[in-house]
């Protein structure tokens, strides 16, 4: 341990399981000496997030869904209760309707496009704005973003016109709170096998196809991902803020497929 979080606490919200992007993270959190709080949306999800939440001390494990606004308040007063103040916030949520993670974007409809960026983009808004009330020191925020934002990526569909909300988002919110030296980022992960990711369509397909593209010949693992949290949540990027941090094996760096992939 680096005790590099040492006497910093936070928030993890969207742990589902022990696959969860969210889990990679909080890990390495407690690793490096963190205290975490988590949320977990709904009864199934808490009782696998339980067992987690424990094995890394955490006392806290609250109900949210960010539909329900009123379940988002109670988290934060909770944790204004509790501790009073807190360092980091971790956002790695994300939702829409899988029968439109599949062919045509054209075709979403209203009521799935409304809910997709109430869920996967708004939501970081509304927490944002309840975490930084309880950073009167400054903070660190991060949220989970996908390179099928900026690039068309097969099937992604309304996720990626959401991910490219969710990413402006990061930039305005970090000129908002950057004068409460409050951080705001986004790690853009490259595919991982969780829940939320074998809902878009042909998910396997399209984790082969980077694994073999990628520069570094393989997809970015959640001890991966974990360390670049820690670096955007610990005091090493201090002077980041803003940013979409790539943690994909380079994949997004490619123009076309790698030349032993086309002569295949
Ligand atoms: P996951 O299924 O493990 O996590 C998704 C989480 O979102 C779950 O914990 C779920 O409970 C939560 N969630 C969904 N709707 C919610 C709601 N209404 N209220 C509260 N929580 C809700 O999958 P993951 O891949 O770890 O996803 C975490 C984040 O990472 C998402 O934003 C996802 O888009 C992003 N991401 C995933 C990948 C990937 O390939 N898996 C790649 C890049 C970014």
């Amino acid at each position: 341990m680096s005790g590099l979080m040492k006497g910093k606490r936070g928030l993890v919200m969207g742990v589902a399981n022990d696959h969860s992007i969210a889990w990679g993270i909080a890990k390495t959190l407690s690793e490096h000496g963190a205290e975490l709080a988590f949320t977990y949306q709904g009864e199934a999800f808490g009782r696998r997030t339980r067992p987690l939440a424990e094995s890394v001390g955490a006392k806290m494990l609250l109900p949210c869904d960010v539909e329900d606004i009123d379940s988002v308040d109670a988290v934060f007063e909770t944790l204004k209760q509790e501790w009073g103040s807190i360092d980091f916030l971790v956002h790695a949520i994300g939702f829409s309707d899988k029968t439109e993670l599949r062919g045509r974007y054209a075709d979403t409809t209203r009521a799935n496009f409304s809910r997709t960026m109430v869920i996967s983009c708004f939501s970081f808004t509304e927490v944002t704005k309840r975490a930084a009330e309880l950073m009167p020191e400054g903070g660190s925020i991060i949220t989970l973003t996908y390179g099928g934002s900026t690039k068309v990526m097969p099937n992604y569909n309304v996720m990626g016109v959401a991910k490219a909300a969710l990413e402006s988002s990061v930039r305005y919110l970090a000129v908002d709170y950057g004068p409460k030296n409050i951080r705001v980022n986004a790690i853009s992960a490259g595919p991982v096998r969780t829940l939320a990711g074998s809902g878009v369509s042909d998910a396997r397909l399209m984790f082969n196809y980077q694994k073999r593209n990628a520069p570094l010949c393989r997809t970015a693992s959640l001890e991966d991902i974990g360390g670049t949290g820690l670096y955007l949540l610990s005091n090493l990027s201090n002077g980041v803020t803003g940013e979409i941090h790539y943690v994909d094996a380079g994949y997004n760096i490619m123009s076309m497929p790698r030349l032993d992939e086309l002569k295949v």
